[in-house]
């Protein structure tokens, strides 16, 4: 089996991320019968510095083209960084907005994964965390509140603004199918997230979820009221599994869900359309602060690359490696700097790149 991958390295300490998941790609692929081709893409700084713009139409058919996208991180420093001196929409971070538009990316997933080892860099109890937790929050990308209508006008001389927050159907229905599809694969329960006290918008929702789960007899759905799940999150992060929400909602319990997994180094994401194409990258960004000094975590964008397999490709088995193999160097102590605590052993990114590698059974 062939995999084509388009690969955005990107900048910052991205170029130095992605080589390490290309890396545990390839000796994944020698164990379990695929090879992956690389197409080398240019986005954000790096393709300004050669084409004057953050993404261009060339690189974004060559994306289209291939069967997912593997990402680094995109950007540099505001303050010193000339791409900065640019208006907004020639700026590194553009490109990012653009390439998601333009491959219809609707559903952002965003794995949290609390690993024992790691569970003292949780800010939550012992007795809450204890043994770890595993969710997965599926927030809806491309609609709802921050796509809406939106103006501000003065009314009888008071400044008032408006912002709409719109769902149609068709929208609910096809990031409810994802959803319930990655549950298949996962521990089979999904609790969709809503404030249909209130917002009519919550209740097609929650309608609309209900028809999609008639097709998933295995699948438990429950609902959730978004200031509940925001508590729960904190109180009992065990009780979920995949959390199904929209766009504002899923972009406020996504940070808090991966603020209590620790450190940002570790945090997978990707962005999927209604084919099997997706783009898989890292949650934190270019990191300016430690580019190119071999010292950045590479396990999110290597954890990236295992949802790729899963998600894209199937190659279920595949990506548990992966996984178990970060588990594993872990639990065998090495650490990169943003992880590192009393005991372990620090490495840089291409060693852990390397010890991940030589755990891949
Ligand atoms: P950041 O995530 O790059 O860095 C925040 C802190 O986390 C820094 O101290 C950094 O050293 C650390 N960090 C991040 N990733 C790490 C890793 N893998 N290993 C070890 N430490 C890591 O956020 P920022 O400083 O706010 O942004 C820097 C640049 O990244 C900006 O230009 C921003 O626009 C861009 N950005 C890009 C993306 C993306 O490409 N999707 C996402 C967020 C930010």
């Amino acid at each position: 089996m062939n995999l084509n991958i388009g690969v955005i390295k990107g900048d910052g300490i991205g170029p130095e991320i992605v080589t390490e998941a290309m890396k545990v790609l390839d000796k994944t692929g020698e164990i379990y019968g695929f090879r992956c081709t690389y197409e080398q893409l240019l986005m954000g700084g790096a393709s300004i510095d050669v084409h004057g713009v953050p993404l261009t139409d060339e690189t974004i058919a060559r994306a289209k083209a291939s069967d997912a996208v593997l990402m680094g991180s995109i950007g540099g420093d505001a303050k010193t960084s000339p791409w900065y001196q640019l208006e907004p929409s020639k700026r590194p971070e553009a490109g990012l907005l653009k390439i998601r538009k333009a491959l219809n990316l609707f559903a952002n997933l965003r794995p949290a994964v609390l690993y024992e080892e790691l569970a003292a860099a949780c800010p939550l109890k012992e007795e809450i965390t204890e043994g770890g937790f595993d969710l997965m929050i599926m927030r809806e990308l491309t609609g709802g509140l921050y796509f809406g209508e939106r103006k501000t006008v003065e009314e009888e001389g008071v400044r008032t603004a408006y912002d709409s927050l719109t769902y149609n159907e068709n929208e609910i229905r096809r990031i409810a199918v994802r959803a319930f599809d990655i549950a298949m694969k996962r521990r089979k329960k999904v609790t969709s997230v809503d404030k249909a006290n209130v917002l009519d918008s919550s209740r097609l929702w929650r309608k609309v979820v209900e028809e999609v789960a008639a097709d998933y007899p295995e699948v438990t759905l429950e609902h959730m009221l978004v200031d509940n799940c925001a508590m729960q999150l904190v109180r009992d992060p065990k009780q979920f599994d995949v959390i199904l929400t929209e766009n504002m909602f899923g972009d406020i319990l996504s940070d808090e869900a991966s603020m209590v997994t620790g450190s940002i180094g570790m945090l997978a994401s990707a962005s999927l359309n209604e084919t099997k194409f997706g783009l898989y990258e890292p949650s934190g960004g270019s990191a300016p602060d430690i580019a190119g000094k071999g010292i950045a975590n590479p396990i999110a964008t290597i954890l990236s690359a295992a949802m790729m397999l899963r998600f894209s490709f199937d190659l279920d088995k595949a990506a548990d490696a992966i996984e178990a193999a970060v588990s594993q160097v872990l639990k065998d102590g090495y650490r990169t700097g943003d992880i590192m605590s009393e005991g372990c052993t620090k490495v840089g990114t291409a060693q852990m790149g390397d010890l991940i590698c030589e755990r891949i059974h």
